[in-house]
């Protein structure tokens, strides 16, 4: 069977029998983890559909490696590999130390436009946490990827650009909010309509494909008025969009001040009996604090970059941590995707299989349910659910249960191979 690309045409992604998927294989445990999972993939999509599919794995090259052989950290013959084949995966990065390094993850974000960053936390039965009621947490994270302080533009204090800005603060009489202006560095923070509502749009899609009850804007438009305040703005205005499909809070404080609070709770209680997704927001400090206190209130979460960044890592931590959230960069506007695991090289460990492959063995299933290979996916997943409710585990979750199997990074994937 030949080979070919997986295509978007209308807006739906078209996936052949024998797709090319580029993959990174990443550094540090990278190497080590990808072995594990590329061989819980192909005997994944070989059970599934016996001789009818097979994916046509295409290496590419970044990194530490990419670097030592060419000189370049992320070549451009891989970020056109990406584009061309839009659907990719990938173990993890370093991140080049030193001055003008940007990191490659965030690069690869911006050069591609993966506009969001999709983390569905949920637990598994056996995994130690740290949570008393880990089962509670089940919450898809949207993250924006594109916007926010990661746009990356910083000005060092004294330089020419700070004193510009400076100048320009004071012409909208806004320089006495600086408090020490002469030794202050600056950076930028934009967030735009545009990002807000594609990032927004994408995560009541998944709501409402995946008929789930909620989905909470977190901001801190307290604080940042004109950004995260937009930002909360903004995601309101496109969920009106959906119409009859979801009911907002923006909608229920509306009824609340014109027609008084019962008829607010009466149009909320008729939304929620005729199952529409309701679309709240709340303060990033108040999510932080309920997230624990009350994960149940949340299904579907759409937030900025920042505060994305550290509420999918505070999440994951509730049920595992990194070694086992998986995770994707994915612009659903042009289909182009890349899985990957969340955590980072862990360099210490390389080379001693001894580290957990599940984020990138869970990040292969999340691909290939995004490629429409459900079957595959869901293989993957019991499989590695099995593997962790009978304690056959790697060495960062047997530390943490007694009696636990323990595994190498290999004999794991062994285990889940020998349960698909
Ligand atoms: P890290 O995630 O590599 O490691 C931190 C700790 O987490 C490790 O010491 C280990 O105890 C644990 N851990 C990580 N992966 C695990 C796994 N698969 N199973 C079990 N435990 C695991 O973070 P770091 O040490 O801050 O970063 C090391 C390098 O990775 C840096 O260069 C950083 O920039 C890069 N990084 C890359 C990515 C990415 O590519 N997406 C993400 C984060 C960090």
């Amino acid at each position: 069977m030949e080979a070919k690309k997986i295509q978007i045409i209308g807006g739906e992604l078209l996936t052949p029998d024998v797709p090319t998927i580029p993959f990174i294989a990443g550094d540090g445990i990278g190497p080590e983890i990808w072995g594990a999972a590329k061989r819980v993939f192909d005997e994944a999509v070989k059970k599934a559909y016996a001789d009818k599919r097979e994916v046509n794995w295409l290496p590419l090259s970044a990194g530490e490696n990419a670097y030592l052989k060419t000189g370049e950290w992320l070549p451009d013959k891989t970020v056109e590999a990406l584009k061309k084949y839009l659907v990719a995966i990938k173990g993890p990065l370093t991140t080049p130390v030193g001055h003008g390094h940007r990191s490659i993850n965030v690069t690869l974000r911006q050069e591609l436009d993966l506009f969001a960053c999709f983390r569905p936390v949920k637990y598994y039965a056996g995994t130690p946490s740290p949570v008393r009621d880990p089962e509670k947490v089940n919450i898809a994270v949207f993250r924006e990827n594109t916007e926010d302080i990661y746009a990356g533009i910083d000005f060092d204090s004294g330089s020419p650009a700070a004193g510009e800005l400076l100048e320009l603060l004071e012409k909208e009489g806004l320089a006495s909010r600086v408090r020490f202006p002469k030794t202050s560095a600056f950076a930028l923070k934009p967030v735009s309509s545009e990002g807000t509502k594609r990032l927004v749009n994408a995560a009541i899609t998944y709501a409402l494909e995946h008929e789930k009850q909620s989905v909470t804007l977190v901001h801190k438009g307290n604080i940042m008025k004109k950004t995260e305040g937009s930002f909360k703005k903004w995601g309101y205005e496109i969920a009106e969009s959906f119409g009859n499909k979801v009911y907002t809070m923006a909608r229920y404080e509306k009824t609340k001040k014109e027609d008084g609070e019962e008829a607010a709770q009466k149009q909320l209680k008729t939304a929620k009996q005729n199952g529409k997704v309701i679309v709240k927001d709340i303060i990033a400090d108040n999510f932080f604090q309920q997230s624990l206190l009350n994960p149940e209130q949340f299904d579907v979460v759409a937030t900025l970059n920042l505060n994305g960044d550290y509420i999918s890592d505070a999440l994951a931590a509730q049920v595992g941590g990194i070694g086992i959230s998986p995770g994707a960069n994915i612009n659903y506007q042009t289909g182009q995707a890349i899985f990957e695991a969340t955590h980072g090289t862990a360099p210490q460990f390389a080379g001693l299989n001894k580290l957990n492959p599940t984020s990138l063995i869970l990040s292969g299933a999340m691909m290939f349910d995004y490629i429409g290979w459900k079957e595959a996916a869901e293989l993957i997943e019991q499989a590695v659910a099995f593997a962790i409710s009978h304690h056959y585990v790697t060495e960062d979750f047997a530390q943490k249960i007694p009696g636990a199997h323990e595994l190498g990074t290999s004999e794991f994937a062994d285990y889940i191979i020998s349960k698909i």
